[in-house]
């Protein structure tokens, strides 16, 4: 497939990362712009914005590049990226996340869902969606998922090199963690060959009900810019990103794991919730057949679930278990907190 941003002759490059503390964007954007201006000859600019730099709030990092002959003077945020790279889905859910992304751009995601999935969750019909298991990756090789949205990066944006990119790795690597160089080489190496891409639709020669025929999912639709804005706003200028206090979404924060809860082994112990950090866990009063009310343990609200594992642990039967975390099982399986209701946002 020939992306558009295949050079950087005619115009800068622009990549913006849409990320959550902890998930290594920032450490991912230094290595790629690194390796741009030091191993590429380009030119380049980089910078990051982050708020109070805790795992789970919110993150952007910004590149720039432009070739040696041309100057990058602006220190100003990629407003209209070429490439968004989303290195937790969940992110998806703001409006801000795709705000400004050029027609004919790409949209970079970690996920396990299909490019269709995605593109009819976002409405852009007129940009490359590309998908990455990122966080299986990670998960396999014992490593984070930077590297591998690196590899992915690399594969989605040919201007990069390669051997430039894994040697930025490399070099950041064996200066401190010389035991996971190989892990990270073998990371960012499945995270540029695993990437499935799907063109804009334009260029699939489809349109309109054959869209849909062909790419199941797939719902038409204008091509539209969502910024975040005076019309898109939540009432009170509230913003509910993953991370906020408000919204207290902790989807983003775990690191590819969830406990499973199976109700038939269930003694309704309550020890799992003695250990939670988040009160992940929901209960209902029940007469316990002997005219006593009795409270009964009847789900997780993985909304609040950070994936620690403590609750697995703790519980003395088998009801709890260790599972790859995965949206469609959390939300199949979510039981929402009867508060939780009341301010549902989505
Ligand atoms: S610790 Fe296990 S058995 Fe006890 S209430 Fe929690 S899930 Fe049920
Ligand atoms: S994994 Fe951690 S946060 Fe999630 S329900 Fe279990 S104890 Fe609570």
């Amino acid at each position: 497939m020939q992306h558009e941003h295949t050079t950087v002759s005619h115009r800068f490059l622009e990549v913006r990362m849409e990320s959550i503390g902890g998930l290594g964007a920032n450490l991912a954007g230094k290595i790629l712009s690194e390796s741009g201006v030091l191993r590429q000859g380009l030119n380049g600019w980089y910078a990051a914005s982050y708020g109070s730099e805790k795992k789970g709030s919110p993150v952007k990092a910004f590149i720039r590049f432009a070739p040696k002959e041309i100057e990058i003077r602006g220190t100003y945020p990629v407003d209209e990226p070429d490439v968004i790279a989303v290195f937790h889905e969940e992110l998806l859910h703001e409006p801000s996340t795709l705000a400004g992304l050029r027609e004919g751009g790409t949209l970079l995601v970690n996920t396990k869902r299909a490019p269709a999935q995605i593109r009819s969750q976002v409405g852009r019909d007129d940009v490359t969606i590309a998908c990455v298991d990122a966080l299986g990756i990670s998960v396999r090789e014992k490593t984070r998922i930077n590297t591998a949205m690196l590899g992915a990066m690399c594969h989605v944006i040919p201007l990069l090199d390669v051997e430039a990119v894994r040697t930025g790795i490399a070099q950041t690597f064996s200066a401190k963690y010389q035991h996971l160089l190989d892990a990270n080489l073998r990371t960012f190496d499945a995270g540029r060959d695993e990437v499935i891409e799907q063109a804009p639709l334009h260029e699939l020669d489809v349109d309109g009900e054959d869209a849909v025929a062909i790419h199941p999912g797939v719902t038409p639709k204008k091509h539209k810019h969502r910024a975040l804005g005076y019309d898109t706003a939540f009432i009170g200028g509230t913003i509910p990103t993953p991370g906020n206090s408000y919204h207290k979404d902790l989807t983003a924060s775990r690191n590819g794991f969830i406990p499973a809860f199976n109700v038939d082994s269930c003694i309704h112990c309550a020890a799992c919730e003695q250990v939670c950090p988040d009160a992940c866990f929901v209960w209902e009063t029940r007469d316990n057949g002997k005219g006593r009310q009795f409270q009964y343990l009847t789900g997780i609200d993985y909304q609040y679930c950070k994936g620690c594992q403590k609750c697995v642990v703790a519980c003395p039967t088998d009801a709890l278990s260790t599972i790859a975390d995965d949206e469609e099982y959390v939300l199949a399986h979510r039981v929402v907190h009867h508060f939780a209701k009341e301010v549902e946002v989505r």
